[in-house]
């Protein structure tokens, strides 16, 4: 049965994407079976991994509002092992149409993702940068939730936030969530502030916190602009290095 993770933080631009599609796509390298559910209307996920708006039919929006099963909604990508539900902007309209569901509407994602589990070792959503009805699905429907945060002085703002709506998600629709481990991204050991928000982390967040840190690196922003994971688009540079520790570490933590 698959381990079902959420990427969250409703900070914006703190490597969540970056993070679980090239996490994704190295250990579908190393031989897992991994699913990414793009749960974001701006799709990054989706185009980082080479599925565009234009080619999409069946997505996390059809999942989520239409009749379709997960594995209508599943395409493949050009990492084998690798495979992905797409989101579109029509996504968006998803908070709107869930939102007027009476009964179940934090549950849908839970419910439609019960049968896939057993196919896939890892199922991935990637959350937009929110707290509405489409990460609350993704939190409901999750076994644990990685946090990526960036080493930067704002980097703990808004984690009072965060931490109090994993709490409530506990309370009333998911027993099981668990913060499944903190990822620092955009790491930069020269920057001088790094060090002091590094020891803040890892007060907070103690054994949570992920060794391996993500470093600052062109070639990962560059990268989905090609359609492509780091370990295809460059395979030997210091970002995929990272991401290829980063699953190895996943693999012994994650169980
Ligand atoms: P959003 O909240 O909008 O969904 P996000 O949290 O998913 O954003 P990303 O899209 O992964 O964040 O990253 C934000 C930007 O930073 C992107 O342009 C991405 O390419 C870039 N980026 C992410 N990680 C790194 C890194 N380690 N080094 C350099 N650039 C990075
Ligand atoms: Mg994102």
């Amino acid at each position: 049965m698959a381990k079902v993770i959420a990427f969250s933080n409703q900070k914006g631009g703190v490597g969540k994407t970056t993070t679980c599609v090239n996490l994704a796509a190295f250990l579908a390298e190393k031989g897992k079976r991994v699913l990414v559910v793009d749960a974001d209307p701006q799709g990054n996920a989706s185009s980082s991994l080479g599925v565009y708006d234009k080619k999409i039919k069946t997505s996390t929006y059809t999942l989520l509002c239409g009749d379709n099963e997960t594995e209508d909604c599943v395409t493949e990508t050009d990492v084998g092992n690798l495979f992905l539900v797409p989101s579109s902007q029509e996504l968006a309209g998803a908070e709107i149409e869930l939102a007027q569901v009476v009964i179940g509407r934090e549950k849908m994602l839970a419910e439609k993702l019960e049968d896939a589990k057993r196919r896939y070792d890892y199922i991935f959503l990637d959350c937009p940068p929110s707290l509405g009805l489409l990460t609350v699905n993704a939190l409901a429907a999750c076994d644990g939730v990685i946090i990526p945060l960036q080493c930067e002085y704002f980097a703990l703002e808004g984690m009072s936030q965060m931490m109090n709506t994993i709490k409530l998600v506990k309370k009333y629709l998911n027993k099981k969530i668990e913060v499944a481990g903190v990822v620092v991204t955009m790491y930069d050991g020269r920057a001088k502030l790094t060090k002091g928000v590094l020891d803040e982390i890892d007060k907070l967040f103690a054994d949570k916190v992920f060794s391996t840190k993500i470093p600052r690196n062109v070639r990962l922003a560059e990268a989905p602009s090609y359609g492509k994971p780091i370990n295809i688009y460059d395979n030997k540079c210091v970002g995929a290095r990272a991401y290829s520790a980063l699953a190895d570490e996943f693999i012994e933590k994650i169980k």
